[in-house]
């Protein structure tokens, strides 16, 4: 599918300078004449750079204005610009070992940091008040959480558990772990992310309060939709939705084929996504998100995923940011 089909549907894009085809001039003279009206664009990309100057992250070598550039144009064009910025997958500070996470094996992961780290945190916190600083409507703050469910065993997570548990105490991870220090472990895990994903969202709406801040979650059948959740990726839902009040469902991610309508694939799905309506029940908002929508049938796959759940925004990127195979194959364990 051509970026113009999605546009001419009310399908919002989220672009990435490296996956457009054309510089942004050329971009904005194509589609920018009444076809743009919300573009998200990545602001922090896996690799951990930026496509504005921070003052914090490194920017990219090759794009280092390009968000800046883009509000810019929305400006005088006018049309509204979101950002989109990657959290723990950061290929820049991941590839010093004082900052990646590591598996039980003793791995370190290539593209996720640890999200235990304060000096990290601090970095965030910076970047997003940065972003938030610019016109932007809404932030999406995705891949947060852990990265596996046998994440994180650096030196500082093990000494800070062993901390927690009041006891000096030796792992390899949590196959180690007696039933009670793997129920501590699973709690302190979602203190943890809990703890650093509503600082980053009040860090942003202290810069401006109309802001939205909306965490992405992977919602994948590869994943075992929300079975991961607490223990995979020490993420609690209800908890984010209570502190953001909107969140983006990213609908397989890793799998990319989406179910079709009448499939039973399509009822799991669907049935995974029952936990919606408490949320909305006390006003929290969803959008959809999905990678990247080549074909016809996968348009109308998405589309009916989306109005089964009465979801109105959706949004898919025009291209996969650089390195998304290797986040891909770190999430699904495949290396
Ligand atoms: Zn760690």
């Amino acid at each position: 599918l051509e970026l113009r089909d999605l546009l001419v549907r009310g399908v919002n894009p989220i672009i990435n300078p490296h996956g457009l085809e054309s510089s942004l001039d050329e971009f904005l003279s194509i589609y920018g004449g009444g076809y743009l009206e919300n573009i998200t664009s990545i602001v922090k990309d896996i690799t951990g750079r930026t496509y504005y100057l921070s003052k914090m992250a490194p920017a990219d070598e090759e794009h280092p204005s390009f968000f800046t550039d883009l509000l810019e144009a929305a400006e005088s064009i006018g049309f509204s610009v979101s950002a989109y910025v990657n959290v723990f997958a950061d290929l820049f500070y991941a590839a010093d070992s004082r900052f990646n996470t590591q598996r039980g094996n003793g791995k370190g992961l290539e593209v996720f940091v640890c999200p235990n780290k304060p000096e990290f945190h601090n970095h965030m916190i910076t970047v997003v008040k940065e972003i938030a600083k610019f016109s932007v409507p809404r932030i999406f703050l995705s891949n947060l959480g852990y990265a596996r469910k046998d994440c994180c065993v650096c030196e500082d997570c093990r000494a800070e558990f062993s901390n927690y548990l009041g006891i000096r105490y030796e792992f390899d991870g949590p196959d180690s772990m007696d039933a009670d220090q793997y129920q501590k472990w699973v709690f302190w895990r979602l203190m943890k992310i809990n703890d650093v994903v509503q600082r980053l969202i009040q860090a942003a709406k202290a810069v401006n309060s109309d802001l939205a801040v909306i965490p992405v979650l992977p919602i994948d059948s590869e994943l075992g939709f929300l079975s991961e959740y607490k223990e995979g990726f020490g993420i609690d839902i209800q908890t984010f939705a209570k502190t953001a009040k909107h969140l983006a469902l990213e609908i397989n991610p890793f799998t990319t084929i989406l179910p079709a309508p009448d499939s039973n694939e399509f009822t799991k799905f669907i049935e995974n996504l029952s936990f919606m309506t408490e949320l909305r029940s006390e006003g929290v908002e969803f959008s959809m998100i999905h990678g990247v929508l080549e074909t016809e049938e996968e348009y109308a796959h998405a589309k009916a995923l989306a109005e089964a759940v009465d979801i109105r925004q959706f949004y898919t990127q025009i291209a996969y940011p650089p390195r998304f195979r290797t986040l891909r194959e770190e999430r699904l364990g495949l290396r």
